[in-house]
């Protein structure tokens, strides 16, 4: 007897998976990986078989069958990265399979499946062409269309042969009765095959000239690739350190070449959505269409077109952010995380995977090598790593230099910008130049009160501050997305004298464009990028603009390449320093020195202000003097000293709920179940209360311990066993595993 061990893809913590179903003869094809549509209690469910077997240790009375196998299943090798996730971050298997399922697979809400996409095309018989020659008699709409596929023909634009009902339709009016009477005549065949979605590669930027390898990057590039060939390769993963501007991705369209030369295939994570254009642009100029691109923002069609393109080997290379870690590329030779340092590697739905990890796990899976590229190498990167060092610009111009500006009883005339800003700022005037200001803060001002009474505007359902939106005049919450009109008055005392305190970038923004008046400023942020796509329409505008001003949040800080951009501007640096985190400094270190290298890589010369009220903070002092060697040396010492990771391992349990006295209760239940598995080296801290959010309140527990694994498996068993004794009844739960 055939029997499929199926994990079905239900959200419930207490379930335990996998469950037997017996294989009708006609479902002989399904195996590991084969998505099956199951009658699951008095439901049907989607589930991934994970093993096959010959015998259950259930009577075949009580085995089911399934009632239908979708067409698109999933790689064997990713159904044990996906169960492997779900483990590793405390979630559960179905979370984990989720991952790795085929776009559109239906296991949302809606149910609806995403299918191959089947056109009518039209092609061009013998006769037809005849027809064309000879002047037979033909209505002007056939003529037309057999104009149109015999112009296809002699161009061969179209894709495959002949052309689609739809073109012929909307380029020559033609309908489908047109269409059956020209096939009635043989002059033409009509085809149904299937059609590629494809995505659109809009990026801007400049074209890339063919370039020479640097001595740097040529040895790093042999590196890698002498690593591809050796049967260790799994276990080689490499930190190429290069500072900004040294050209890293030439280093990985080398390392690409080499894999693709093996008939490996390859995978190129970026750290968020945003990146994808420009990086897919140099890798389809390097090789074409072998190049696919996955992300959550493409069409559902388009997605699944582009995992099958993977999946059948058809492409070979995926560009994508982190949950193209679970792209179905076929003998995945190389996976390259760019931009490594990036905290978007971090999943923050549930399982909350970090693809750097996962890409690890992977990589050594299928034998793959890993290249983790970056300016701002993480602490635990620099140790784990084989290092290679791109030193220097490949341009070889210096670093900018970089000022730093103390903010503590600087004169404050200027808002939130000091002297030298200013006067930095309205020198573009005369010298016609551009400069990018990062203020990691959106919206007008942060916080408002009443001058008179002292009363503050705060979010109904999240203990923080409303956020002023000048530009749409409404105080906002960045937590919930609670928004309400601005107010005139005070609703405590009537005052109409309240207190904007603080400035986001709407107000520098405003600012900007007083100093610089009339060059323009262009503002990135996600209030002003949020339309699909829109943050290029705002990078182009600066890019084309002879001069000008770019201000938003750290998005302006990432990746692009302006060559004319003469001056960066960090405004309240330590910003990110203030986060009660001990990632703040590598944070705040990989900001700024990420800004700093926005700037100087034309002929322009570069210089870099950063305003800072801790101006002594060991993160801002590295990065002005470009140590990123120095920065991770001293850094790693405060962690050992400290024993915080990668000396340690977090995990971190939250628990929300509406009710404040229930959550506290479930938090101590956890408390109580855990503590007992724990080893001794570990720690268990809490419950700590958290502030509200969305009307929940929340408390947290936090496990430290050298022995990941062991912290991870104490921490699944306590919730699975709370779960199945169904014993938390307020709260909300999730695990973080190596918290961010
Ligand atoms: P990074 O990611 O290290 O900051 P990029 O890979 O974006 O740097 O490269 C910066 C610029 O230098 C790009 O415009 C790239 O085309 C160019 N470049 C890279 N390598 C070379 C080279 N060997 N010769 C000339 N230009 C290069
Ligand atoms: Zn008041
Ligand atoms: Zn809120």
């Amino acid at each position: 007897m055939a029997i499929a061990k199926v994990e079905p893809l239900t959200t419930a913590r207490a379930l335990r998976g996998p469950f037997d179903y017996r294989l009708p003869a006609e479902m002989e094809g399904v195996g590991v990986g084969s998505v099956l549509l199951v009658p699951f209690g008095r439901r049907r469910v989607l589930g991934v078989v994970v093993e096959l077997a010959d015998r259950s240790e259930l009577p075949p009375g009580r085995l089911a069958e399934p009632i239908e196998a979708l067409e698109a299943g999933v790689p064997a090798e990713l159904v044990r990265l996906g169960l492997w996730v779900g483990r590793e971050y405390c979630s559960t298997p179905a979370r984990g399979l989720e991952l790795v399922l085929p776009p559109g697979t239906g296991t949302g809400s809606s149910g609806r499946r995403t299918r191959p996409r089947v056109e009518l095309r039209a092609e061009l018989t013998v006769d037809g062409r005849e027809a064309l020659d000879d002047g037979a008699r033909l209505g002007s709409r056939q003529r037309a269309v057999l104009d149109a596929l015999a112009a296809a023909r002699e161009s061969r634009s179209g894709e495959g042969s002949g052309l689609a009902a739809a073109q012929l339709a909307a380029a020559c009016g033609a309908d489908r009765a047109t269409l059956r009477r020209l096939k009635q005549r043989g002059l033409v065949r009509l085809v149904e095959s299937e059609s590629r979605r494809r995505p659109s590669m809009r990026s801007i930027g400049e074209r890339p000239r063919d370039v020479t390898l640097t001595a740097d990057q040529a040895r790093a590039a042999r590196t890698i690739a002498a690593a591809l060939g050796e049967p260790d390769a799994g276990s080689r993963r490499f930190l190429l350190h290069g500072v900004t501007g040294s050209g890293k991705t030439e280093v990985y369209l080398a390392a690409a070449e080499a894999a693709i030369a093996r008939g490996r295939g390859v995978i190129v994570l970026v750290p968020e959505i945003a990146l994808t254009p420009q990086t897919v642009t140099r890798f389809r100029e390097r090789f074409g269409d072998t190049v696919a691109l996955l992300h959550s923002r493409l069409g559902a069609g388009t997605r699944y077109d582009e995992w099958r393109r993977l999946r059948s080997g058809e492409a070979r290379v995926c560009v994508g952010p982190r949950s193209a870690v679970f792209a179905p590329v076929r003998d995945l030779g190389l996976l390259v995380i760019d931009e490594e340092h990036d905290s978007g590697y971090k999943q923050e739905g549930d399982p909350r995977y970090d693809a750097r990890h996962v890409a690890r796990r992977r990589a050594a899976e299928c034998g793959a090598v890993v290249v983790a590229g970056t300016a701002t190498p993480r602490p635990e990167s620099w140790i784990e790593l084989e290092r290679l060092e791109l030193p220097d610009r490949v341009d070889g111009r210096a670093m900018p230099a970089v000022e730093v500006l103390d903010m503590r009883g600087a004169d404050r005339r200027g808002g939130p910008l000091h002297a030298r800003t200013t006067e930095a700022l309205e020198g573009l005037r005369s010298g016609r130049g551009k400069a990018i200001v990062l203020l990691n803060r959106r919206g007008w001002s942060p916080h408002l009160s009443c001058r008179s009474c002292g009363h503050s505007w705060g979010c109904p359902s999240c203990d923080v501050s409303l956020v002023i939106h000048r530009r749409d005049g409404r105080l906002v919450c960045h937590h919930c997305g609670h928004a309400e009109q601005a107010p005139d008055a005070c609703p405590e005392c009537g005052s109409v004298t309240l207190a904007r305190a603080g400035a986001g970038t709407e107000r520098v923004e405003d600012l900007i464009a007083r100093l610089i008046h009339p060059l323009p400023v262009f503002r990135l942020d996600s209030d002003s990028a949020a339309p699909a796509d829109s943050h290029l329409d705002i990078l182009a505008a600066f890019q084309r603009a002879p001069a000008g001003v770019l201000v938003g949040t750290q998005m302006v800080a990432k990746g692009h390449d302006f060559a004319d951009v003469s001056l960066s501007v960090v405004l309240d640096a330590d910003a990110t320093l203030r986060f009660p985190d001990f990632r703040a400094e590598e944070r705040t270190f990989a900001l700024v020195s990420q800004l700093a290298g926005r700037s100087g890589r034309g002929d322009a010369g570069g210089r870099v202000l950063v305003q800072t009220l801790a101006p002594g903070a060991d993160a801002i002092r590295a990065a002005a003097s470009h140590d990123a060697a120095g920065f991770v040396a001293a850094e790693l010492e405060r962690r050992r000293r400290l024993s915080y990771p990668p000396f340690s391992h977090l995990v971190r349990i939250e628990v929300a709920g509406v009710d404040p006295a229930g959550v506290e209760g479930d938090a101590r239940r956890i408390h109580a179940a855990l503590a007992p598995s724990l080893s001794a080296g570990a720690e268990l801290l809490g419950p700590a209360p958290r502030f509200r959010v969305r009307g929940r309140h929340r408390r947290q527990l936090l496990v430290k311990a050298a022995d990941r694994g062991a912290i991870v498996t104490a921490v699944r068993e306590a919730i699975e066993g709370l779960a199945t004794a169904r014993a938390l009844r307020a709260s909300a739960l999730s695990v973080d595993v190596d918290p961010q």
